[in-house]
This record gives C-alpha cells, structure tokens and sequence, in this order.
C-alpha cells in the first residue's frame, strides 16, 4: 500500500531524514517509536506533501507516485493525518467542513440526513459532545477534544491508510481508551486499511497491537521488530540507538 524508498527530508539545510525506507502493506498495523526531534511528524507531514521541507526519495500509494502531488489529492487517495498539534480554524465548523469534503469527493455524495446520522453516531461512539461539531474546528478545545475530534474526522472520511501522529499525548486514560476502540473498530471494519501508529510511549501499544515496531532515530530506523521491541524500549530508552554525537547533543540541550 505505501512504499518510502531512500527517502531523504531537509528543512532549512538541516538534515532530517536520511535514506529512510518504510513499507506497509494492506491491513497492516505499524508503530514508529522515537525520542523527541527525531524526525517522527516531519515523516508524517512529507507523506502529505508539506512544502515546506526539501524532499528527495519515492513515495507511492497504491502504486501510484504521491510525492509531488498536492496534499488534498493525497487525502483524497486515502491517506488520513492526525496531526500532533491539531489546528484551530475560525469560521468553519466540523461539521461544514466534513460536508464539504466529502460532496467534493468525485464518488461520493451524502444527503444532509444521512451525514447527520452518520456523524451523531460517531460522536457518540467517541463520546464527544453534541454540539462540538458545530463550533469552530477545534476553536477552545481541550488538548484531549482536539485529539478526539481529529479521530471524528477519521471515522467520516473513511481513510486506506491512517497515520496517528501521537494521538496519545494529551488524552486522559478513559479518552486513550475509547479513541483506541474506535480506531480498532474501524480496522476490524475495514480490513484492508492500515495504520502508522508514532509515539513515544507503548501504553497505546497495549490498546491498538501493531503488527510491526520501528525504532526511530536520527532520522533513520535503527531496528524494526514486534510488540517486544516497544517493551523493550519502555525498558531501556533509547540511548543505545544514539550515535555518540547525538547524546553528547542532548547532553549539551538538557544543560
Ligand atoms: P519528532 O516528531 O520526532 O519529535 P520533528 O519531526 O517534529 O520531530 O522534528 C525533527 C527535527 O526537525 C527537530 O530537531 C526539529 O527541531 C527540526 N525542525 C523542525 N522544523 C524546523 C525548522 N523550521 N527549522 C529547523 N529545524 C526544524
Ligand atoms: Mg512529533
């Protein structure tokens, strides 16, 4: 489904990622672990074409090459975004915004019935509350609404491949486990998608099982391996994978 070969990002003249290679196939489940500043959300906004990193290297989804072609055909093709830092748009609600989308799309039309069922019914599985979809998107939500609405917008859009680009960080217990749910849901409902999980911690590991850990740093993956490996991690750190340049750096940052 998604192929990254020898793919290398530069932003300002600093190296990001160097000849990263990642291959995920139909059903799959992926998780990419690494420490802070290693690269992590930079991969995931190169694979919706970002403009503004310096890219070399291929990227094809579904076999087609999607390295140069504009972000909203990117997620037309399929390919969904939770952002870390999810944006707050003034203006425009949710709920237009999801509409919208999806009336745009070539091969889908929804009446303004059906999307309502259909988006009160995935409110209420994520139990977010009503009247959020129509307030503007994420204008004053708490970290934790942010996140669950960016997992909404999964549910509607109705993604092949869904990069959650630490959906876990600034949810509560009871939210991690409910946006897991739903994110299992989805995939036991739609075989053939894929998930590219990154974080730092495994506890979201315990909930969403991957098929395949990868550990990330400096740019690069260092060692793939199963759910042992994010234990492993949980354990160890990640110092072992750091050239000595690198610690010697977060040395110098941690002073
Ligand atoms: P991660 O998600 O793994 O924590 P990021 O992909 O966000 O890391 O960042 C990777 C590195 O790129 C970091 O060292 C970050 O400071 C650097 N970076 C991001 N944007 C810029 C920029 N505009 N100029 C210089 N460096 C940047
Ligand atoms: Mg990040």
């Amino acid at each position: 489904m998604l192929d990254i070969s020898n793919l290398s990002v530069k932003i300002n003249n600093k190296d990001i990622l160097k000849d990263f290679n990642l291959h995920i196939s139909k059903g799959e489940v992926h998780a990419i672990m690494g420490p802070n500043g290693t690269g992590k959300s930079t991969l995931s906004k190169v694979l919706l074409n970002d403009k503004r990193y310096d890219v070399c290297g291929n990227i094809t989804f579904d076999g087609v090459d999607i390295r140069k072609l504009p972000t909203n055909e990117i997620a037309n093709k399929g390919i969904f975004l939770a952002n870390q830092l999810p944006c707050e748009i003034d203006g425009v609600t949710t709920a237009d915004f999801l509409r919208t989308i999806i009336n745009n799309r070539e091969d889908k039309n929804i009446s303004l019935y059906e999307f309502i069922k259909k988006i009160e019914k995935a409110q209420e599985e994520l139990k977010m509350n009503k009247d959020m979809i129509h307030r503007s998107i994420n204008k004053g939500f708490s970290g934790g609404e942010k996140k669950k609405n960016e997992i909404l917008q999964m549910k509607i859009l109705e993604p092949k491949l869904i990069i959650l680009d630490e959906i876990d960080s600034g949810l509560d217990v009871d939210s991690l486990r409910i946006v897991s749910e739903n994110v299992n849901n989805y995939i036991k409902e739609n075989k053939d998608s894929s998930v590219l999980i990154i974080t730092h911690y495994p506890r979201i590991l315990e909930y969403i099982k991957p098929d395949y850990v990868h550990i990330m740093v400096d740019g690069n993956i260092k060692e793939s391996g199963t759910y042992d490996l994010a234990l492993k991690v949980e354990k160890d750190g990640y110092d072992s994978y750091k050239s000595s340049a690198s610690i010697v750096g977060d040395e110098i940052k941690n002073e």
